[in-house]
């Protein structure tokens, strides 16, 4: 910290830095602990990578992208402009040592155990989920429809998922297929010819994950909690607790402080995330604001790596990765391939009126991180949700109240911890 003899201007149990989804889930549940909570974010409530994801509460998202095939997938990438998958070289080879983790993360053993840890955390998925929504009133905010859908256009993409499904149904989702004529009875909007439909009975989605945001923090503010619109530049933690300072030049004094700023969180000085190996894949999304009625339940065309969902916004479809960092401009080619790839599906439906690209922050082994920092036991990390931080901000913001408790997490935190990146 730049001046630490600065005026503290104000004291609180535990701040939370970060008010995208993960952020709000925590202020959430700390709160539920008596505990007198600050969060805090430089831009409105919800507006980051909670804004334009596709809205999917994914219990059955165990599998990560890291995989087995991307050794054999990798000379195709180097030219490929119609893959779902895109690698900036340059970015790449100026950023080797996450990009080569990555790559040690791709083997059968390594998938196999990120699945299994990924699947722990999703099984609380709605013990963290639920009691938030009931307690904040937004019940609205989820679509009345159940269900999700994989679509596979090809028997080659059905048969590369195989193992993928059996991981999924081992780790207890309930899957039902389809036929092509099955489906279509269900969803007439998707004109592309089909080959093979997963659906994952009884998931939920948002019509509004912004929505759902600015419900946990009006539900937190009305608690007594506090929210400030205020970056934070630096933390110092001390035996007794962290000095945090603002944008305002203001410090904030707190007992615990919890950094969940999504894929920013390496970019405040002071906690120990800047050490950590935290980089992004980036999303994007197109949206047709007219379009919504077109589907009934959000559909992931697999092989073309997004999510089409039915939105109170209008049709989005929203996917994609690009490793490329946070400070590359949105790269066109990736959004022309959407639309394409909206064509393809659906038809003629016209251009869309919105795009946006977003910055899922992700760890090379796919893991979040949830536990202490270390650097001090009054600083928690709670980022690197990857593509699943709609799903799994509630389960997040339960074990986090847990620690700043004292109380043992109901499952093992070890796998997530900051630590494991000095072991390899
Ligand atoms: C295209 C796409 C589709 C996706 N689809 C799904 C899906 O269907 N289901 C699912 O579960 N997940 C999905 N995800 C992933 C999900 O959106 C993310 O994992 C999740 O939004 C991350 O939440 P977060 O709270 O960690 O980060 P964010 O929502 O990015 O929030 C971080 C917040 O921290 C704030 N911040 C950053 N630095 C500072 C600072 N110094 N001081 C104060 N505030 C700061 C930012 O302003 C931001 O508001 C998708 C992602 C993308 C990109």
């Amino acid at each position: 910290m730049r001046n630490p003899d600065r005026i503290i201007s104000d004291k609180f149990d535990v701040a939370v830095v970060g008010a995208g989804i993960v952020g709000a889930s925590i202020a959430l549940w700390v709160q539920q602990e008596r505990k007198k909570v600050l969060l805090l974010d430089g831009q409105a409530p919800g507006s980051a990578t909670s804004y334009g994801n596709a809205c999917t509460v994914a219990t059955y998202a165990c599998v990560p992208i890291n995989s087995p095939s991307i050794f054999r997938r990798l000379p195709k990438l180097i030219v490929s402009t119609s893959s779902p998958l895109r690698i900036d070289w340059w970015y790449a080879l100026s950023h080797l040592p996450w990009h080569l983790a990555f790559l040690r993360n791709c083997t059968n053993a390594r998938v196999n155990a990120i699945s299994h840890n990924l699947a722990t955390l999703l099984q609380l998925t709605h013990a963290g989920l639920d009691p938030l929504v009931k307690l904040s009133g937004a019940g609205h905010c989820f679509s009345a429809e159940q269900g999700i859908y994989y679509v596979f256009s090809s028997a080659d993409g059905y048969r590369a998922a195989r193992k993928e499904t059996e991981a999924r149904r081992r780790y207890g989702s309930a899957i039902t297929e389809l036929s092509e004529a099955e489906f279509k009875q269900r969803e007439p909007g998707v004109t592309m010819p089909i080959y093979r439909v997963l659906l994952f009975e009884g998931t939920k989605f948002l019509r509004n994950p912004k929505k759902l945001v600015e419900h946990y923090v009006d539900q937190l503010i009305r608690d007594g909690g506090t929210f400030r619109q205020q970056q934070v530049l630096a933390v110092s933690p001390d035996a007794g607790g962290v000095n945090v300072e603002l944008e305002n030049k203001t410090v904030i004094r707190c007992d615990k402080l919890v950094i969940a700023a999504g894929a920013w969180s390496g970019e405040i000085s002071g906690s120990g995330a800047e050490n950590l190996p935290l980089d992004t894949e980036r999303g994007y999304h197109i949206q047709f604001s007219d379009l919504g009625h077109l589907l009934r339940s959000p559909v992931a065309w697999v092989e073309g790596g997004f999510y089409a969902t039915p939105m109170e916004l209008g049709l989005r479809l929203a996917g994609t990765v690009e490793l490329a960092g946070l400070q590359n401009k949105p790269n066109q080619g990736r959004v022309d391939y959407l639309i394409r790839s909206a064509h393809k599906m659906f038809g003629a439906i016209g251009m869309p009126d919105d795009t946006w690209l977003g910055f899922r922050p992700t760890f090379p082994d796919a893991l979040p991180v949830i536990g202490p920092s270390p650097r001090s036991a009054n600083i928690l990390f709670a980022f690197g949700h990857q593509h699943v931080g709609i799903t799994l901000g509630g389960a997040t913001g339960k074990l986090i109240a847990d620690l700043v408790s004292n109380r043992q997490p109901e499952i093992d935190l070890s796998p997530f911890g900051a630590e494991r990146f000095n072991r390899h």
